[in-house]
């Protein structure tokens, strides 16, 4: 579990809020804030904790546990294959949230003022005619911000895990892509909403969260329709054939760096591959990396060498290869047409160049 840094502003926000001008700190407040900063905590651990132990039952990975001082995150590291597993695991956060509402309730409602207490945070009643403890307070914030955290989670708005239930549910009858439009879009219109309405209460809070789910929800509206636009390339599309200056000037891993930094200048690619003495492809070298290296050094090719590639058909459409560059953190693909031979190779920067960045 991971606490985030975010949490050394508590202290000093404790502070500024128990401040009275003319009374200084008031040890009354700083209590009540102290309390109410431990309890969201809490909270926030016990709905990631619902995640996390709903992941463990369904053999689900479940990696970490980030808490923010106002929310949290459980790191599935892959999306859960069964649409079940998901709802599941995305209903627990809130339902533990739920449970621990509905303990808290009755023994708020056992206090001798427990009811009052609670119309008082739901604004039914006026004043409070006594003033309730301390304990019973923080039970009432118990009962209420919890049921607060469990709603407001389960708006069917991405990333929120209302709208991760939602995208599960859709990807089965609609497909991936058009579930995650519906929750995106859904998103930027909720969050939009939010903002109006912490706008009208003059809660920045509120609004701070909100202005999080529609950009989440534009990143990943952005990200699928990027993917479309990949997946709609065939990899020739972006093919860097392997013949010319690179075939007939090819560089060696005992090829000294200065030499290759003569073919980077003629071809113009930023990466270049590097073959063994026998003529087999070894790896990619990068511009960068070469201009990285001391220019007086009189190192070869073959120690900057990244040795891992990946292996790509022609016939592969450029999603499929840059999601397994991606998953493989390396330069590119190396692309074998028939007979396994060696046909030409692709870069990041050239998926990049797809997209228009
Ligand atoms: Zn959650």
């Amino acid at each position: 579990m991971d606490v985030h840094w975010t949490f050394l502003l508590v202290p000093p926000a404790i502070l500024y809020f128990s401040y009275r001008p003319g009374q200084g700190l008031v040890t009354e407040a700083m209590t009540w804030y102290a309390a109410i900063a431990i309890l969201l905590f809490l909270f926030v651990l016990v709905h990631e904790l619902g995640h996390a132990l709903m992941a463990r039952t369904r053999h689900v990975l479940a990696e970490r546990i980030i808490i923010f001082p106002l929310g949290g995150g459980a790191y599935l590291p892959d999306r859960p294959q069964r649409r079940l597993d998901e709802v599941l695991i995305y209903s627990a956060g809130p339902l533990a949230n739920l449970l621990l509402a509905a303990v808290a309730l009755p023994i708020l409602l056992a206090q001798s003022n427990g009811e009052l207490i609670l119309r008082g945070f739901l604004n039914l009643a006026g004043n409070f005619v006594v003033e309730p403890s301390l304990f019973d307070q923080l039970l009432g914030v118990t009962v209420i911000v919890n049921v607060l955290l469990a709603l407001g989670n389960l708006l069917p708005a991405y990333p929120l895990d209302g709208g991760r239930i939602l995208r599960a549910v859709l990807r089965g009858p609609f497909g991936e892509r058009p579930a995650t439009v519906v929750v995106t879009v859904l998103g930027i219109v909720i969050g939009l909403a939010l903002i109006y309405v912490s706008y009208l209460l003059g809660d920045p809070l509120l609004g701070l969260g909100a202005a999080f789910i529609v950009t989440m929800s534009v990143v990943t509206f952005r990200d699928g329709w990027q993917r479309r636009r990949l997946a709609a390339y065939p990899i020739e599309h972006v093919l860097r054939t392997n013949d010319g200056p690179v075939m007939e000037q090819r560089i060696y891993v005992g090829t000294p760096t200065r030499e290759a930094v003569a073919l980077f200048d003629k071809t113009g690619w930023p990466v270049l591959p590097v073959y063994s003495q026998w003529n087999q492809l070894s790896g990619f070298v990068a511009r960068e990396v070469l201009e990285e290296e001391d220019p007086k050094a009189k190192g070869l090719i073959g120690e900057v060498t990244e040795l891992e590639f990946i292996s790509a058909h022609p016939g592969e459409n450029l999603l499929e290869v840059t999601e397994r560059i991606v998953d493989a953190n390396v330069y590119g693909a190396a692309v074998y047409g028939e007979r396994r031979r060696l046909v030409g190779f692709v870069f990041t920067e050239d998926v990049m160049r797809v997209l228009g960045k």
